[in-house]
């Protein structure tokens, strides 16, 4: 009997293990897509590995594999155990992993969405036809083959398909793309930039980390070394945050190689991202440009993983399988021998940690291209309260965006909050306006006129007496809504951009938005931090951060870290051209070392700093992290489970935060705990087991594992 070892399409973790299944068709092998029966149900499944000729007996009926779903593999070797590695090592079920890799079209989830075809034209034979006809046979011989709409347009086409002259055949849909000229001057590289290229091409290291200031000319750097890689035949793959915050990023690649280029993010519809898949299958295509998930592009001879902007947290999935984008790139590197570059002007902790011990390679890039940093100040808003100025917007950050203005440039405004006023509270008894479904205050977006929960999505029209006593309410605080109407306000005159999660909602919303800003079609951009990132207009001389010191308010351990990484990347978008840049900070908090090193672009010192602090308290790099969150409608249920789970792992030697009862989501009480390790495969081990535990007890309750998570205070 012939065998074949399946996990079945389910994302219940239940399931989370093969299923022996028996086969006599040859055409089945590791990586197919197979269609069984499962508890009296048709359901998808994956193929693990076959054994043929099985002498093995079973005390139970093995069911016969009812058909295969693909003519070749959609997971190879490499893939298969990428899968397995990454459901290992986030602790999550494989298909979950496989979910995370495959687009839509090959999903587990999805046996219904169609591959699309279309009919193409290729010559035969040209026996007996007139001239006027073999003129235009032989226009389709020179091409080689034609998309059979563009062939029909030619009147004699159909006569030669009757003849037998042509063979008309499908293949799957590509859409047209549009060709971006290439480029003609490139530029001479700085020295810094020469010598960047060289190191992390001769690296004996296998992960490099790249160090460059703000406006150093990273990018450039980049497609340096993606051309040798190119050169030698094997493929590159340059991953981005967000490629909607990208768009000149995108265009400066697709200049440089053309059609050589995939472009993949999940704002592609599933026809496109599977054609961009397949592409790079192929061969087509040799350079991928992309989001988190184009790491598991189906690469066969990577050269080249480019990380840019490394730090940033949309790396890092944050649901289903949990996997951080530069783990599996490195992963992914080590399979194919292929170089990794980690690129940042603030690499994150964990990064430059690994590069000061060797581990990495560091190189960097201290000098701006133009060789100007900007000019940094900090304003105190506790004395701009004091002297009765506006809480929005300082005297002075105003006297800086009115020069700015009359000089013709261009003002970034970054607030990390959106909608109009976060807080609504009673006047009568104090109570703040809060969402039903989650310990949240609702925000007050104005435009709508709506009370929106930025946690679960929840909506309601905005009321004006508190739902508590019927006091009257009053609003607190300020979001980048409110923020363009005292913009607007103060400078009646002024063309605004604003761009958040609101104004961006509609397809292509980013790329206008920013595409009008650069045209000079606005005189400020506001938004949140959208907008500190990577952005390169050379005509913005001026950025304005509010409330600067807003993300140290968060009770996470990377709250520095990430206000650190905010200020320094905003101000990094001020005077990228050939005039000077200013910088203006509003802040409560000035004397904080995250503040004092960002006003003073000084990484290295807040690094040193950091690591004081996280070594103190043992937090990464110094440790490894997991969270565990117990999440149920029932309390008791949930809190006890959470209370058994603390005891084991007390037991089992390691460091342990907990049981803390988080905020409610979504009407869900969620109970964590912490553990802490210094050895990652004990740690990976020991959360697998109790994976492996809860997953067999089939509770009610469900557990939300994160390995190293990015965040702890949700
Ligand atoms: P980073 O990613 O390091 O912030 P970029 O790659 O966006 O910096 O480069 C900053 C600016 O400098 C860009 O406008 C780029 O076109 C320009 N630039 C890069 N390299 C050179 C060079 N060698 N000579 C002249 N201009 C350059
Ligand atoms: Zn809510």
């Amino acid at each position: 009997m012939n065998l074949a070892y399946c996990y079945i399409e389910n994302n219940s973790s239940a399931l989370d293990q093969t299923y022996t299944y028996s086969f006599d068709e040859e055409k089945v092998c590791a990586g197919k897509r197979v269609l069984v029966d499962f508890n009296h149900r048709e359901c998808m499944a994956y193929v693990d590995h076959v054994e043929i000729n099985s002498t093995q007996t079973f005390p139970y009926a093995i069911k016969k594999i009812l058909r295969v779903l693909d003519a070749e593999p959609v997971l190879n070797e490499e893939m298969r155990e990428l899968g397995k590695w990454m459901s290992h090592s986030t602790v999550s079920p494989i298909i979950s992993a496989y979910q995370a890799m495959l687009p839509a079209q090959l999903k587990p989830k999805s046996t219904k969405v169609q591959i699309q075809m279309e009919k193409w034209v290729k010559p035969l034979e040209d026996h007996t036809i007139t001239l006027k006809q073999k003129q235009l046979y032989d226009i389709l011989k020179k091409r080689g083959e034609m998309k059979r709409s563009e062939w029909l347009k030619h009147s004699l086409a159909r006569k030669l398909e009757s003849l037998g002259c042509v063979e008309i055949y499908e293949k799957e849909k590509r859409s047209e793309e549009k060709i971006i000229e290439k480029e003609t001057n490139i530029f001479e590289l700085t020295d810094e930039q020469k010598n960047a290229v060289e190191k992390i091409l001769h690296s004996e290291k296998d992960v490099v980390c790249l160090k460059g200031v703000t406006g150093s000319g990273k990018t450039e750097v980049f497609l340096h070394c993606a051309q040798q890689v190119l050169k030698q035949g094997k493929q590159v793959l340059f991953l981005v945050p967000e490629i909607s915050l990208t768009p000149m990023m995108v265009k400066r690649v697709k200049q440089r190689f053309g059609s050589d280029v995939a472009i993949y993010h999940s704002a592609l519809n599933s026809q496109q991202k599977y054609e961009q898949f397949q592409s790079i299958k192929n061969h087509e295509k040799k350079i991928v440009v992309g989001t988190r998930s184009a790491v598991f592009m189906p690469f066969d001879r990577l050269g080249l993983i480019i990380i840019d902007e490394e730090h940033d947290a949309s790396y890092k999935q944050a649901s289903g399988c949990r996997y951080h984008a530069r783990d599996v790139a490195i992963q992914r590197g080590k399979y194919h021998h292929a170089r990794v570059v980690l690129a940042s002007a603030t690499p994150s902790l964990d990064t430059y940690a690994r590069a000061v011990k060797n581990v990495y390679d560091l190189v960097e890039i201290k000098n701006r291209i133009n060789q100007n940093m900007p000019d940094v100040k900090l304003i105190n808003m506790n004395e701009v309260i004091r002297k009765k100025q506006s809480y929005i917007l300082s005297d002075t950050l105003i006297h800086a965006m009115r020069e700015t203005l009359e000089a013709h440039e261009q003002i970034l405004l970054l607030l990390n909050r959106r909608g109009y006023q976060p807080v609504l509270k009673c006047v009568t008894c104090r109570s703040v306006v809060m969402c039903p479904h989650c310990d949240r205050p609702l925000v007050y977006h104005k435009q709508s006129e709506t009370l929106n929960c930025h946690l679960c999505g929840y909506s309601m029209k905005k009321i004006s007496t508190c739902p508590q006593c019927g006091g009257n309410l009053n609003g607190y605080g300020y979001g980048t809504q409110k923020l363009a109407e005292k913009v607007q306000e103060v400078f009646p005159e002024a063309r605004i951009v604003r761009m958040d999660a609101d104004t961006t909602t509609r397809k292509d919303a980013h790329q206008k938005l920013l595409e009008s800003f650069e045209q000079h079609q606005g005189d400020i951009l506001l938004g949140t931090q959208m907008i500190a990132k990577g952005l390169d207009f050379e005509n913005v001389t001026l950025v304005g951060i509010l409330e600067g010191d807003a993300p140290l308010e968060r009770s996470d351990y990377r709250s520095s870290e990430l206000a650190f990484d905010l200020l320094t990347q905003a101000s990094g978008r001020s005077g990228r051209g050939r005039k000077k840049g200013r910088v203006l900070i509003q802040v409560y908090d000035e004397y904080h070392y995250a503040i004092d090193c960002a006003l003073h672009q000084d990484y290295d010192r807040f690094f040193q700093n950091e690591m004081k602090y996280r070594h103190l308290a043992q937090y990464p790099p110094y440790t490894y992290l997991c969270s565990l969150i117990y999440v149920s409608r029932n309390k008791e249920e949930a809190s006890h489970i959470a209370e058994t789970a603390l005891e084991e792992l007390k037991e089992k030697n390691f460091k342990v935060l907990g049981v803390s009862e988080l905020l409610k989501i979504q009407d869900e009480m969620r109970y964590r705990i912490i553990v802490k390790s210094k050895n990652l495969k004990e740690l990976e081990d020991s959360i697998y087991q109790l994976y492996q535990k809860h997953r067999m007890s089939k509770s009610k309750v469900k557990l939300q594992i994160d390995m190293n998570p990015m965040f702890l205070d949700e």
